[in-house]
């Protein structure tokens, strides 16, 4: 195992562990998206608040794998003071990480980097996109 597949798998297990941006918002404050990756047993309820163009707020409950619930994790921290068209951005280039796909070096994509990996590993990749499709969703559902 190389040096970089030992940080990156830290890097995920620290998200595992100790999940960023945890709970749920109120129904009056915002939207719940749940999804469910039958394939591994991941579930996930994405509460989303968007406003003025801009995630203002993304927390997440969930059950699954480390890879699902870290994603969520990272995905949630990502996002949040985001403007609308930047998250649907993030979550395009994250479906081209997960594709294998070689993306632009210049862009800083702190931890989610780290699951860079799963994209060899093809049963896993619905786990890792699980709480990016529950984001595009919100984000569908909040501006119609
Ligand atoms: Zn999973």
């Amino acid at each position: 195992m190389s040096s970089l597949d030992d940080l990156y798998r830290r890097v995920i297990m620290d998200h595992y562990q100790k999940p960023r941006n945890r709970g749920k918002l109120e129904e009056w404050e915002g939207l719940v998206i749940n999804l469910n990756n039958p394939t591994c047993g991941d579930s996930i309820s994405l509460s989303l608040k968007v406003e003025d163009g801009r995630v203002a707020d993304a927390k997440f409950v969930g059950e699954g794998c480390s890879i699902s619930m870290s994603s969520a994790s990272m995905m949630t921290e990502a996002v949040k003071g985001k403007t609308v068209e930047e998250a649907l951005e993030l979550s395009h280039l994250f479906s081209e990480l997960m594709q294998g796909k070689e993306i632009d070096e210049s862009i800083d994509l702190g931890d989610i980097e780290a699951l860079r990996g799963v994209a060899k590993f093809p049963a896993r990749i619905k786990c890792a996109t699980l709480a990016w499709k529950a984001l595009e969703q919100g984000i569908k559902t909040g501006q119609s």
